[in-house]
């Protein structure tokens, strides 16, 4: 077989990734283009049973899988490890900063991250290098709400996990 051959000039398009265009597929892609923030497949699904559709949880799960890596979706996980998708506005991959509180998102300049990595794939050999970058915080709307209430973030799990700070009270 000579597939390999194909594969090498294949590149990162969308379309050579073999994605069936089935009736579920485009209903997740449909909804999700109506969102406006990063949602969790849960709640992607509910939006998906209220729209009418009888998509079920585990197919929205694998729906999700198969976008991301044809590129159609940005991924970012919350506090709790859970992935929330976007549907990408472009064709560039993009990071995001997230509030943590309103749960809100921007996309951010991270080409010194993108180069970084570039330059990782050249130094190491590596092919096909992949990252995920992780930046939360709060919001400027949020700390303007927080100076009179406090925001409904704190979750005591992540300081416990991530909280062994030396020597810091
Ligand atoms: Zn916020
Ligand atoms: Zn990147």
């Amino acid at each position: 077989m000579a597939e390999a051959e194909a594969e090498s000039t294949a590149g990162v398009q969308p379309r050579a990734t073999g994605l069936r265009s089935t009736r579920q597929r485009r209903a997740v892609l449909e909804v999700l283009g109506r969102c406006p923030e990063f949602i969790s497949a849960q709640e992607l699904h509910a939006l998906l049973a209220d729209s009418g559709s009888t998509v079920g949880l585990t197919t929205v799960y694998r729906t999700l899988r198969e976008l991301d890596r044809a590129g159609l979706v940005d991924v970012v996980r919350d506090e709790g490890g859970e992935r929330l998708y976007l549907r990408r506005p472009t064709d560039e991959h993009r990071h995001y900063l997230i509030c943590r509180c309103c749960g809100r998102s921007r996309p951010v300049d991270a080409e010194a991250v993108e180069r970084w990595a570039a330059g990782l794939a050249e130094l190491t050999g590596f092919a096909e290098l992949e990252h995920t970058l992780e930046l939360s915080g709060v919001c400027a709307d949020c700390r303007q709400a927080e100076a009179t209430a406090p925001c409904r973030q704190a979750p005591p799990l992540l300081a416990a996990e991530s909280g062994t700070q030396d020597g810091l009270g």
